[in-house]
């Protein structure tokens, strides 16, 4: 193996620390207690395990932590009327509603009502609109994680060719347009995207975002190039189950050089952002000075 190892756990672990500091100053210099409030409604295992995982973090970092479960047959105006309340609650500075909702719920009305201020997901019409204006924003946490592991690896990322795989609005489309607002000269590709193998072969960042376990060769990626996985996929090999990518982790690691690996690469960073999201959040409301490094 060549390529260097973008090591996502750790990073996120000092993106939390950065959190944490933060957090320590808004309350020993202000008396603010930074907010974050998750709605679960229903309940799928893979949401209760995130949902858990946040709480714990959160409280980690020094912050409030709420938690809302809600029953799988929630009425829709009942959902709003908590998020209506949650907008309004001083002591509140995020608002995450665990996606995906169930059927009978209208995900952009849900997603749509909660205050822009507080998304800190970064799902908002409005936030995606300021991202896309290059605008102050709530950036998506999954793109925001790996813009930072990108900044740190590389410095700038001025004139680098960058082809992002997958065009889903919580991550492929937020994630292009971080790259493009860095400088990068961005492709978005897609399952209708013609002679894939060429087009990532031109990037000198390629960003898999499929959910296709290890779609993406070795032989597909130019010499040298930055390979961030965002896929998490789980597959059955040798009778084990084992988390992959989108991309194939053996044959691009001889070639490119720095990947982050799965588990342990994009994950992490994503619970992080929304920590740093939350935080950021928190000093906006009240006027104060956003931390250095942990926004877009
Ligand atoms: P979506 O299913 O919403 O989007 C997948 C995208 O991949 C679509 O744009 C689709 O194209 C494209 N695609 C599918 N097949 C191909 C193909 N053969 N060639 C090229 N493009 C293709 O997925 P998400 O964006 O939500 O998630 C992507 C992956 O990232 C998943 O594995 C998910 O689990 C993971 N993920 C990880 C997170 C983390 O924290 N690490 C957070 C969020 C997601 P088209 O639009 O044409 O259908």
């Amino acid at each position: 193996m060549s390529a260097q190892i973008i090591d996502g756990k750790a990073f996120a672990a000092k993106v939390r620390g950065q959190v944490a500091e933060h957090v320590t100053r808004l309350k020993e210099q202000h008396g603010i207690t930074p907010g974050l409030a998750v709605v679960l409604v229903g309940e799928d295992p893979a949401s209760q395990v995130y949902v858990r995982s946040k709480g714990k973090m959160t409280a980690e970092v020094g912050m409030k932590s709420v938690e809302h479960k809600l029953e799988v047959e929630t009425a829709e105006a009942d959902l709003l009327a908590l998020i209506d309340q949650l907008n309004k609650d001083e002591s509140i500075h995020g608002i995450l509603v665990q996606l995906p909702l169930p059927k009978h719920l209208n995900e952009d009305l849900v997603i749509n009502s909660i205050s822009p201020a507080k998304d800190v997901d970064g799902f908002h019409i409005s936030n995606v609109g300021l991202l896309g204006t290059g605008q102050k924003s709530m950036v998506p946490c999954t793109p925001l994680g790996c813009l930072m592991m990108l900044r740190e690896h590389h410095g700038s990322l001025s004139g680098l060719n960058a082809v992002v795989i997958g065009r889903s609005n919580i991550v492929g489309k937020p994630m292009a347009q971080l790259l493009l607002g860095d400088s990068c000269t961005v492709t978005i590709a897609h399952s209708r995207t013609k002679d894939l193998p060429e087009v990532v072969g031109r990037a000198d960042i390629v960003v898999a975002a499929v959910g296709r376990p290890e779609m993406v060769p070795g032989e597909w990626i130019k010499k040298g190039a930055t390979v961030i996985d965002v896929g998490i996929n789980r597959i059955e090999r040798d009778g084990k189950n084992k988390l992959v990518g989108d991309v194939d982790f053996a044959s691009c690691s001889e070639v490119a050089g720095a990947i982050t690996p799965v588990p342990g690469g994009v994950g992490p960073m994503t619970i992080a952002c929304l920590l740093a999201n939350t935080v950021t959040a928190c000093s906006r409301a009240n006027g104060l000075p956003e931390p250095e490094g942990l926004t877009a």
